[in-house]
């Protein structure tokens, strides 16, 4: 399957992401000095301000925080919907966006908040290799 819509591109600060996502992990910023994850990845702990960060290799589980459907996107998008977009209550803290897999978004009515969802990865192109989550079946 070729994946036709556009791509991030990495940063500095994010390439330790998008190194572990092309090995099917997911890597976490974490703050070495009050051990707190953040989502997304920054120079800076938002939580205690500290800029003594690492990386740590998450769970790829959590749980859908909320979600959206989307009916009316824009660009390239367009021929995509309607899907769900979620909040991901990671297991290690914070929150990410995602695309959520696994679910009809013509049945919003049958995806539960508190679900549990674990991360999957797509190669968009050689490099790139983007994260989704899908729902567990229960
Ligand atoms: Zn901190």
């Amino acid at each position: 399957m070729t994946y036709n819509l556009p791509v991030p591109t990495a940063g500095t600060h994010t390439q330790p992401f998008w190194d572990g996502a092309k090995l099917g992990k997911l890597m976490l910023p974490r703050c070495s000095d009050c051990q707190r994850v953040h989502w997304y990845p920054r120079f800076i702990c938002p939580h205690c301000h500290s800029t003594d960060l690492e990386w740590i290799e998450g769970s790829g589980e959590g749980t859908i925080h909320t979600y959206a459907v989307q009916h009316m996107v824009f660009g390239p998008w367009t021929e995509e919907a309607p899907f769900v977009t979620a909040y991901i209550d990671l297991k290690e803290g914070d929150r990410m966006l995602t695309v959520l897999r696994g679910v009809d978004a013509e049945k919003p009515e049958e995806i539960r908040i508190g679900a549990a969802v674990k991360v999957e990865f797509e190669a968009a192109n050689e490099d790139m290799h983007l994260p989704f989550w899908r729902v567990v079946e229960e």
